[in-house]
């Protein structure tokens, strides 16, 4: 039997690649919601071949694309969203980022703020220097280069509140949080780091009229962007599961506040097996493969940073 996992999604841009793989790996696992998992992993009898699929930010391709299909099988799932995006009409930061020049972002970000780091900023991707900030200082940027660039609003990408209370009434997608600003929250003060986490849960309750037992870290990468801080706050706040970005088949050593999931976004039904079946291994081998990657620089970064 197949050890169970808990799937990661983002956007989806090609819904026949998307349908094929669920049918495919229906094959293989029994679809489950979150309820369910949350009741298998409690029980700690986390029996194999279950799969709980997640969708993090809620870009529009979840309502336009994966939702029909999911609706179509009958398959459950669970969408992470910021309610002051939603609200707001308001893109995420990286997604704001996504239509800069970003040889020009990354030159304005490195002179804005060279002078806080012991090392030539210059080396580092954009996103690494950037996920070593704040919110507000990430924010900030944007907004500078914006005005410097006079760029344009960009348009509103992700779904609506009409849409998110037609997904939450659907009795088949459970909403979870996943913060107010998607900030990196190990870069947070204690009192940022509690209000993104307890308000984006609170909000969206008010905004959905349902209890909300889920929460998915922004990023999700254990220590470097959340730890026992954060486990804390959500417990507080009765959180029941939590959602890491580690990549890794669910096992008995795993808090149920940083469950591991598999992030899967393209490829033939080939490579998404290997990449469930190797998944700690698969992001070993990347990091063996290319010299630097974000976590590794975001560590220097780390550790070179005066403060801010
Ligand atoms: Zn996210």
């Amino acid at each position: 039997m197949n050890k169970s996992i808990v799937l990661m999604f983002h956007e989806i841009h090609d819904e026949k690649w998307f349908d094929d793989t669920l049918n495919h790996l229906s094959r293989k696992y029994r679809f489950v919601s979150a309820t369910d998992l949350n009741e298998v992993v409690l029980g700690t009898r986390i029996s194999n071949g279950i799969c709980h699929i997640t969708f993090d930010d809620g870009h529009v391709s979840f309502y336009n694309k994966a939702y029909p299909i999911l609706k179509k099988h009958g398959f459950p799932a669970t969408l992470f969203i910021s309610p002051e995006k939603i609200i707001r009409r308001e893109n995420y930061w990286f997604q704001r980022v996504r239509s800069f020049s970003k040889a020009e972002f990354h030159h304005y970000v490195c002179s804005q703020i060279q002078d806080k780091f012991d090392v030539e900023l210059g080396k580092y991707g954009v996103y690494s220097i950037l996920k070593s900030m704040p919110i507000s200082v990430i924010n900030n940027f944007i907004e500078g280069f914006r005005n410097i660039k006079n760029l344009p609003e960009e348009e509103f990408i992700n779904i609506d509140v009409d849409q998110l209370l037609e997904i939450a009434d659907s009795g088949l997608i459970e909403i979870g949080a996943h913060t107010m600003n998607h900030p990196i929250l190990a870069n947070e003060d204690d009192s940022t780091a509690r209000f993104e986490i307890t308000k984006s849960i609170s909000d969206l309750q008010s905004l959905i009229k349902r209890d909300v037992r889920y929460f998915a870290y922004p990023n999700g990468q254990p220590v470097l962007d959340f730890g026992a801080r954060e486990e804390n706050f959500l417990k507080e706040s009765g959180i029941r599961l939590a959602f890491s970005t580690s990549s890794d088949q669910l096992k008995p050593a795993y808090s149920l506040f940083a469950l591991p999931r598999i992030g899967i976004s393209k490829g033939s039904i080939g490579y998404v097996n290997r990449k469930i079946r190797f998944a700690k291994h698969w992001i070993g081998l990347r990091n063996l493969m290319h010299r630097t990657t974000e976590d590794k620089e975001r560590k220097i970064l780390s550790q070179n940073r005066r403060n801010l």
